[in-house]
């Protein structure tokens, strides 16, 4: 195969915490399809928002991935380095008349459900700081998609709203950066968390702007709590062990999470070998199409 067209997937975490359990799954996913694919696999720090990331936290979810065996190629890419490259893009968009500053504040448009695009045909409050918002509703509507778990997907990106680029406060915003850093490393595959799916037609809709490349989208089933709650940091999920034991049982349960069947030994061997096993038997065709798994239980901590 060309270099160009050799699978090149990534695990792109927000380092604003320590990865959880969900976390693992997603990255985990995301590593098993590239590596069963034969292909590389990369990480991307989303640290573009400073004051939710916390001095270290970076490195510690490194040393995560590293302590479940999850290794990474090439050099790792920090957003927070990636500002001139945004606002290229940005400059691009404005040139095609789909990008637009805005002064509103949600404050003002409370009643809608999204933003209303009041400064579509001129900025309302010029002398208020702006932001830079997407016109959803210029260009190929609806946007269509088909997803490797949840298949023929369609959403008009007018109904999802103008989306934010940059902020008021000079900010780059998620939907442009992963966009203009998906191409810059080639990502020829995206896997990741079901929550991200409704982001996609933005990020599509951004990539047929720029002319860049669309890589092919798998989006995998969320682990939620007992009470159906996503695990997230805001609601307490269990970090990930740091004991060789606990890291053997929680590598297994999230093969288990994600479908593939692990024959049950196996929970109690070392990551690397859990992690043959799981490339040499990574089935898409095994995940069932439904959205959620709930968090096993697992072990307290020093058990
Ligand atoms: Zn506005």
């Amino acid at each position: 195969m060309p270099l160009s067209t050799r699978y090149r997937g990534r695990f792109a975490p927000t380092p604003s915490g320590p990865l959880h359990f969900g976390s693992l799954v997603a990255a985990l996913g995301s590593y098993l399809d590239a590596r069963a694919a034969g292909g590389q696999w990369l990480v991307r720090i989303e640290d573009i928002d400073p004051p939710r990331c916390p001095e270290g936290a970076a490195s510690t979810l490194l040393r995560q991935l590293e302590t479940f065996g999850l290794e990474w190629d090439e050099a790792i890419m920090y957003q927070h380095t990636r500002g001139d490259a945004y606002q290229q893009a940005l400059d691009q968009l404005i040139q095609l008349g789909l990008a637009y500053p805005c002064s509103c504040s949600r404050k003002q448009w409370q009643a809608f459900d999204i933003y209303p695009g009041w400064c579509r045909e001129g900025v309302c409050e010029p002398d208020k700081p702006l932001a830079w918002r997407l016109r959803s509703d210029r260009g190929e509507r609806p946007i269509r998609w088909q997803d490797r778990l949840f298949g023929e997907q369609q959403f008009d990106p007018a109904e999802l709203g103008d989306v934010v680029l940059k902020r008021k406060d000079g900010l780059w915003a998620y939907q442009l950066a992963v966009v203009v850093d998906d191409a810059e490393q080639h990502i020829t595959d995206v896997v990741r968390g079901l929550d991200l799916l409704d982001n996609t037609p933005w990020q599509r809709q951004l990539q047929s702007a720029l002319q860049l490349p669309q890589p092919r989208y798998l989006h995998l089933p969320l682990i939620v709590t007992t009470e159906g709650q996503k695990l997230s940091k805001q609601n307490l999920a269990p970090a990930l062990a740091e004991d060789e034991r606990g890291v053997r049982q929680q590598l297994f349960q999230a093969l288990a999470a994600l479908d593939q069947a692990p024959p049950k030994d196996l929970a109690f061997e070392p990551p690397a070998t859990q992690l043959h096993w799981a490339i040499a038997h990574w089935s898409v065709a095994r995940l069932n199409p439904t959205p959620h798994r709930l968090i096993p239980l697992l072990p307290p901590a020093g058990d």
